[in-house]
């Protein structure tokens, strides 16, 4: 599977460049996130709303799972082991680049791939990692995710690739995920379940739900049949329209 700076092409979008692959992303002001990133009590509220979706999205449920918006010279993240249903404003944790806390509550234990994804992403400014039935039960036999629907254009390129297994809450698995992410904007984690980032986290949280989406297309066409893939050059032309698509269009 060919490697391929394409990701999206917003005429305006901000180029970066991560691990020698340039990665398109719209700026932030593209779209805009709903509240100034420095506001951290609005942040707090979106961040509160999106992980309680969570369970009625189908992307998670019980503890599984953690949530984190960029904020400042760190971030937010979802508390260690507690429910979404009883998380409270106050129960987000805000953790620095050094993984620093000061809170009566752990952070998230995969606090180390989200600080790792915001210092070597700048276009990157939420993530969502979830255990989602179709998504893990690829990640569970190791498979990537190929271009056998036109909507593998929502994580970046012409694949979502599957990380390698690491214990949950290591610097291994971070290390792992980051690889996978590259040049992409979501991945399957072996074993484990699957991850997207955004420009915001109504971004992330849409991009999970079509990862979700497409790996219960993808594992229902492998029950049916042999999918077939798209070519690099069908992928390139949805890729070149897809920065003025869903959530990736700024909103009006
Ligand atoms: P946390 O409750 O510590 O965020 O862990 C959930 C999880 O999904 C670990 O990968
Ligand atoms: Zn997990």
């Amino acid at each position: 599977m060919g490697e391929r700076p394409h990701a999206f092409k917003a005429g305006h979008g901000n180029l970066s460049t991560w691990r020698g692959t340039t990665v398109t992303m719209p700026p932030s002001g593209h779209r805009g996130p709903r509240h100034p990133v420095n506001d951290e009590q609005a942040l707090r509220d979106e961040l509160l709303a999106q992980a309680r979706r969570l369970g009625a999205s189908g992307l998670s449920q019980g503890t599984s799972g953690n949530l984190s918006a960029r904020h400042g010279d760190g971030f937010l993240v979802t508390p260690s082991g507690m429910p979404y249903d009883e998380l409270r404003a106050e129960d987000l944790v805000r953790v620095d680049m050094q993984g620093r806390y000061e809170h009566r509550l752990r952070p998230s234990s995969e606090w180390r791939f989200h600080r790792d994804i915001y210092a070597a992403r700048p276009d990157a400014a939420a993530v969502v990692h979830v255990h989602p039935p179709h998504a893990t039960a690829l990640a569970m036999c190791r498979m990537d995710i190929p271009a056998a629907h036109y909507m593998i254009a929502v994580g970046g390129g012409d694949s979502i690739r599957c990380a390698g297994y690491h214990t949950y809450g290591t610097q291994a698995l971070s290390d792992a995920v980051l690889e996978a992410l590259d040049g992409r904007l979501a991945c399957l984690m072996a074993n484990h379940g699957m991850l997207a980032v955004g420009s915001d986290l109504a971004q992330a949280m849409w991009r999970a739900v079509e990862v979700e989406t497409l790996a219960r297309h993808y594992a229902l066409a492998l029950q049916v049949g042999r999918p077939v893939l798209l070519t690099d050059g069908e992928v390139a032309d949805v890729l070149a329209t897809f920065a003025n698509y869903g959530l990736m269009s700024p909103r009006s």
